[in-house]
């Protein structure tokens, strides 16, 4: 049976190592700067464990100063890797409570009271383990597993902490002069150890899950315009039935080959970024943008009516037609043609959707560009003729 000195090396070099694989995974993403901070807090948490075992064999003031303070900078540090990793600044709120805490322990443990040093250094972990996770809580967007795990991890954690703070203060035991030494102690080292082997997996997760986010984020994005691109659209419409009240239109931009020929390719991918620009705008709430290839584009709209959906579409096709682009040979104007296909009981799909508003658009384009046509197969007789957009 290992003693308790030995159990709290053991912490120590399980700790240590948990860090060192942290920092190694930072070391290849250095963007997850929460991890690194995650490492910094367990390594500070190692040292305390140290300074701890330490403060058994030698009751020196300073050394019983170190032990909390490493124990209260560790705990503060894993939340202020949490805040970064949620984006949030709890942390700064925080940070005046904790420093005014820690203060105050590094004073009552100078004349003597430890015991009561101890009480104020649990106390304050617990309340950091509490606001780390209502701070995933608060979050919200997170998967419910790993809210239940964050929130199992410090609550367990949190609660073991209380309860050492509670032995000491039902003892009375103010004053220690050495380490504290109860139940409770033993119910939290065993605690600490697996939540502290459980946070490292958690953090490695996290950022896992956060780079597929950005990946799959990246393969749904243009670069260029930052709109959803053809992979997006075939992913969030490909099974998709377009019912009433639902409509799909796409856009062509009107002679690019020229623009590109007379302006260059730079100008011409500024025009895209406007044309891009003006979806966004425009695109009220139910209407996505997508970026199909080249000059071609299409918008999604659905719980919009169709005189709404052609509404909102004239006023794209308008919009960009009065955008003007500055150019070394002048001001440039650029005009889009946009054939709509409008959803109906036939709840057709995003193939038949798309080739009927492809024809459209070639219709539009036909009757002269900067026009909007409705595919004739379905939809309301008075959008027939292709309507001019920019007059
Ligand atoms: P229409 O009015 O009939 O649509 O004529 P158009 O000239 O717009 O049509 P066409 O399909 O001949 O030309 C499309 C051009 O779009 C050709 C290609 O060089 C250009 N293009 C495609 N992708 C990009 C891009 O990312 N940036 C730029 N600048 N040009 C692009
Ligand atoms: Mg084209
Ligand atoms: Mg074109």
């Amino acid at each position: 049976m290992l003693d308790f000195g030995s159990l709290l090396l053991a912490t120590a070099l399980s700790g240590a190592c948990l860090s060192g694989t942290l920092l190694a995974i930072w070391l290849t993403a250095r963007q997850a700067r929460f991890v690194f901070t995650m490492a910094a807090g367990i390594l500070l948490l190692v040292l305390h464990v140290i300074a701890f075992w330490q403060y058994g064999r030698n009751a020196a003031p300073w050394l019983g100063q170190l032990t909390l303070l490493l124990l209260v900078a560790g705990f503060f540090v894993i939340l202020c890797s949490t805040a970064q990793y949620l984006d949030r600044n709890w942390h700064r709120v925080v940070a005046a409570p904790v420093l005014a805490v820690t203060v105050l322990i590094t004073s009552v443990t100078a004349v003597g009271y430890d015991g009561l040093g101890f009480v104020l250094a649990y106390s304050t972990v617990t309340a950091l383990l509490v606001v780390t996770a209502s701070m995933f809580w608060a979050a919200g967007e997170y998967d419910r597993r790993i809210l239940a795990a964050v929130t199992m991890l410090s609550g367990s954690a949190a609660i073991s902490f209380a309860l050492c703070a509670l032995v000491l203060v039902v003892n009375g035991q103010w004053s220690l002069g050495t380490v504290p030494r109860n139940w409770a102690e033993d119910l939290n080292t065993a605690v600490v150890v697996a939540c502290m082997t459980a946070l490292g997996a958690l953090t490695i997760s996290l950022h896992h899950l956060r780079t597929q986010r950005q990946l799959t984020a990246q393969t749904l994005t243009d670069p260029l315009t930052g709109l959803l691109n053809r992979r997006a659209l075939t992913m969030f419409h490909g099974n998709t039935r377009f019912g009433p009240r639902m409509a799909l239109a796409m856009f062509d931009l009107d002679h690019f080959k020229g623009t590109n020929d007379l302006f260059g390719h730079a100008v011409g991918d500024t025009v895209l970024q406007r044309f891009a620009d003006v979806v966004r705008k425009h695109a009220r709430d139910g209407a996505e943008g997508f970026r199909l290839g080249g000059e071609e584009f299409a918008v999604v709209m659905s719980g919009i009516p169709p005189l709404d959906a052609h509404e909102i579409l004239c006023t794209i096709g308008a919009a960009f037609g009065a955008e003007i682009v500055v150019t070394k040979l002048g001001p440039l104007r650029s005009t889009v043609s946009v054939g709509i296909c409008f959803g109906d009981e036939h709840a057709m799909t995003l193939e038949q959707m798309l080739l009927a508003a492809d024809a459209a658009l070639y219709a539009a384009k036909r009757a002269g560009r900067n026009r909007v046509a409705t595919a004739d197969a379905v939809g309301d007789a008075r959008f027939r003729e292709p309507e001019l957009l920019f007059a």
